[in-house]
């Protein structure tokens, strides 16, 4: 936040920095200047706006586990649900989720656009678990806005980006719908004006033998429809297992969680939060929600092994992400259907 403001000073050295208003702070016009900003800034793990023909995003680094984390905790969000990667190219899209034939068509005909694939998600994808909230998928994007390609070149990351507004809220499409929603969340916006198709993506989920419509957006099913030559189930909410967020233990690992806890018993692991020096593993040795939300999926997933009989998880504070780390920790501790 510090470096984006000395940095916009610099752009505007007329200004002095007390007639600065906040928002002026925050949004810069769209051009190569404010992108070599946002570049460093996303590098840094810090949060850009930035404009596509959907909508306006909220761009973090989707290596990054702790900027992942950051998005979900300026929207607001309640719960970790899966968030698109955004890429310049359909070759960096095939090193990080597995294309079969009907994910070749569908890119071929139409990427760049507002067409986002869910793909079973390469192990070497070097992707933060937490963009795709545990799954073994990844949803891509790769966007037709001249400003997103330009940031996505100059970032030289993937990023992930949903909507640029709180949980809850319709999605922006100006940069000052952006600033009126989110603030000081953001280390800067970048103003490229309104979004020309103004809806979200289509997301379709083509990771399976049958392709499943998971939400409408700019392109049209029919379109999808004519161009894989064969009809697209929509999902509904017998598909759940698919559109992630919606069901209870999908998240759950093989061996029994058990939230709360002060210690291990015997043979369990011990999944700590804040000083904990008996842990197995630690979310966090600070006690800070962004790193242990970066971490959450992935200590999971490491200490679900026959080595314990069950996975011990010390209390986690039940505000700001904290509420998202237990509600994830509450279904997996659900009992399967
Ligand atoms: P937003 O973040 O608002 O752009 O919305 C992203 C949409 O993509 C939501 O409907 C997510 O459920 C969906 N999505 C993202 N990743 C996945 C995934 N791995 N599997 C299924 N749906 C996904
Ligand atoms: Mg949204």
């Amino acid at each position: 936040m510090t470096g984006s403001r000395q940095h916009v000073w610099r752009l505007l050295p007329s200004a002095s920095p007390s007639a600065i208003t906040s928002a002026m702070l925050r949004i810069l016009p769209l051009n190569p200047e404010s992108l070599a900003i946002a570049g460093r800034e996303i590098r840094a793990g810090r949060l850009v706006a930035f404009p596509t023909e959907t909508v306006y995003g909220l761009g973090g680094d989707a290596t990054n586990g702790a900027a992942v984390a950051a998005i979900f905790e300026a929207k607001g969000r309640p719960r970790f649900n899966p968030l698109i990667v955004h890429l310049p190219e359909t070759g960096a899209a095939r090193a990080m989720g597995r294309f079969n034939d009907m994910a070749e068509t569908l890119a071929a005909r139409f990427w760049p656009g507002p067409l986002t694939l869910v793909l079973a998600r390469r192990p070497d994808a070097g992707l933060s678990e937490l963009v795709s909230a545990g799954l073994d998928t990844v949803a891509i994007r790769v966007p037709a806005h001249d400003g997103a390609r330009a940031l996505l070149h100059v970032a030289d990351r993937p990023l992930a980006a949903p909507s640029a507004n709180r949980s809850g809220n319709v999605s922006p499409t100006t940069a000052q719908h952006v600033a009126d929603e989110l603030g000081d969340a953001v280390a800067l916006i970048l103003d490229g004006g309104p979004c020309p198709v103004g809806v979200e993506s289509t997301v379709v989920d083509v990771s399976g033998d049958t392709p499943l419509l998971l939400r409408p957006g700019g392109v049209p099913l029919e379109d999808i429809e004519t161009a894989l030559g064969r009809s697209v189930p929509v999902a509904g909410v017998a598909d759940a297992i698919r559109a992630p967020g919606m069901l209870e233990s999908h998240y759950a690992p093989g061996l029994p969680l058990r939230l709360d806890a002060g210690h291990a018993n015997p043979g369990e692991a011990l999944l700590g939060f804040g000083p904990a020096p008996d842990a197995t593993l630690n979310l966090s040795e600070a006690g800070d929600l962004r790193e242990a939300a970066a971490n959450l999926f992935a200590y999971l997933r490491e200490l679900d092994r026959p080595d314990f009989t069950g996975i011990a998880v010390m209390p986690i504070p039940e505000a700001g992400l904290g509420r998202a780390i237990n509600d994830r920790l509450r279904r997996a501790a659900a009992p399967r259907e």
